[in-house]
């Protein structure tokens, strides 16, 4: 039988890493599969996905800028896509349905504490930005035991409606951009804001690393190339990208869709030697 088919949808899509690192997976397992990377303006998306499920689709990835819509068209919803208001992955239903799932934050916290064996526990985090990616990481950082989470946005509003809806004002609260000079240190600082993908420097005060601080960049390559020379300027301990999210967050699709769990570290390895 013809290999099962599967897609990312994204604008622009051409440096999409999914193709390959599914491609990987399915090779750990022998898995045969067509794996494709597909440009979809933002007005063309739902109709581009109905097109792909409706010709026999498998599985679709989704990323920017439609991570919002894949949620918006799905007719059902796992908590996780629900909590981010977003959706990374489409897996269909019998009946033509749709079901959205969101892996970026079980991602992140994977990373974080399997490939880096970083312990969140306790951790006082900073999240930087309140967008899909924030939203989507957000609770599951709380999950893992983050004490407490300062969420500080560019616009006031988008950090305040994250915080209202994890609704734990004793653990999640926000403060202004303008105080991040004067909110004194954490242990962990996510950088979730597309500044460095929009070729943007973000002017952050030093003081907000502190000696044991972990700094984490959810992009990857150039566009997290500041804030990382931020954080190793700033003294922190550690400064990670978000290329070991990108691969974890692939793994959970893949195990939703072949039933098997991939290796990711290899996979890893590779991506991380071509950089
Ligand atoms: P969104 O467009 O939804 O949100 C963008 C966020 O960045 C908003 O909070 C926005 O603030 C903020 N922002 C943009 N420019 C600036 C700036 N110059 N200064 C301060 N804040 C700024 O994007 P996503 O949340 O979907 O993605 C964010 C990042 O996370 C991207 O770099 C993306 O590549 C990365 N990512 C990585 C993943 C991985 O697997 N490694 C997975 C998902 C995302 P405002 O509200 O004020 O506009």
């Amino acid at each position: 039988s013809a290999p099962s088919r599967y897609a990312v949808f994204g604008h622009p899509i051409g440096h999409s890493l999914s193709p390959a690192i599914h491609q990987a997976f399915a090779r750990q397992f022998g898995i045969a599969l067509e794996y494709a990377a597909i440009d979809a303006a933002p007005a063309a998306f739902a109709d581009a996905v109905r097109a792909f499920f409706a010709d026999g689709g498998a599985g679709a990835n989704v990323t920017l800028p439609h991570k919002a819509g894949a949620l918006a068209l799905a007719d059902e919803a796992s908590e996780a896509a629900r909590r981010a208001g977003t959706a990374n992955v489409l897996t269909p239903r019998p009946g033509g349905r749709l079901a959205a799932h969101n892996t970026d934050g079980a991602g992140l916290v994977r990373d974080l504490t399997e490939r880096h064996r970083v312990d969140l526990r306790g951790h006082t985090a900073l999240l930087l930005g309140a967008g899909g990616a924030a939203r989507g990481v957000a609770w599951h950082l709380l999950d893992a035991g983050v004490d407490t989470l300062t969420i500080v946005n560019r616009s006031p509003a988008a950090a305040d409606a994250l915080a209202d809806a994890i609704g734990e004002p004793a653990r999640a609260h926000t403060r202004y951009w303008e105080d991040l000079a004067d909110i004194g240190s954490f242990d962990l600082i996510v950088n979730a804001t597309s500044a460095g993908v929009l070729g943007h420097a973000l002017d952050l005060p030093f003081a907000l690393a502190g000696a044991r601080a972990l700094c984490y960049d959810l992009s990857y390559g150039e566009a997290a190339a500041g804030f990382l020379a931020w954080a190793r300027a700033a003294g922190a301990r550690y400064a990670f990208d978000g290329l070991g999210m990108l691969v974890e967050t692939a793994a959970d699709a893949f195990e939703l869709w072949h039933g098997v769990r991939p290796d990711t570290d290899p996979v890893y390895a590779e991506l991380r030697a071509r950089r």
